[in-house]
């Protein structure tokens, strides 16, 4: 979509720290992290939010956690954890329309989230 930040971060138009691609997905910085460890992972297909999955995307959802997990792993949270989270549509927090799982940690991390 041209209009959406994180199309343009694949499609290279716009720059991110990477730390993570493949064919399909890819993983980046957040811009304004929340925790030691804040890295986003996204389909570089557009797909708008969770609410909005399509059947057929289903089992790239299971390959996006999953990287996320690996990812988690790779920078240093394997052992003492971290957040996986998915925020979607307003009430939910989400702020920019392109699936996209936050991997947070490197800090005790409090719960419930405000
Ligand atoms: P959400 O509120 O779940 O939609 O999360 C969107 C996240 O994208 C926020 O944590 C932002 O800090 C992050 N973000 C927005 N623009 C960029 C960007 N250009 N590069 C990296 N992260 C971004
Ligand atoms: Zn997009």
């Amino acid at each position: 979509m041209s209009d959406c930040i994180f199309c343009k971060i694949v499609n290279g138009d716009i720059p991110a720290k990477k730390v993570y691609e493949d064919d399909e997905l890819l993983a980046f910085h957040d811009i304004n992290p929340a925790a030691p460890v804040h890295c986003l992972v996204i389909p570089k297909k557009h797909i708008p939010s969770l609410l909005k999955l399509e059947p057929e995307d289903v089992p790239l959802v299971g390959r996006l956690l999953n990287r996320a997990r690996e990812l988690a792993k790779d920078r240093g949270c394997g052992e003492k954890g971290a957040r996986f989270v998915i925020n979607a549509g307003s009430d939910g927090g989400q702020t920019v329309d392109h699936l996209h799982v936050h991997v947070l940690g490197g800090r005790a991390l409090v719960w419930p989230p405000g």
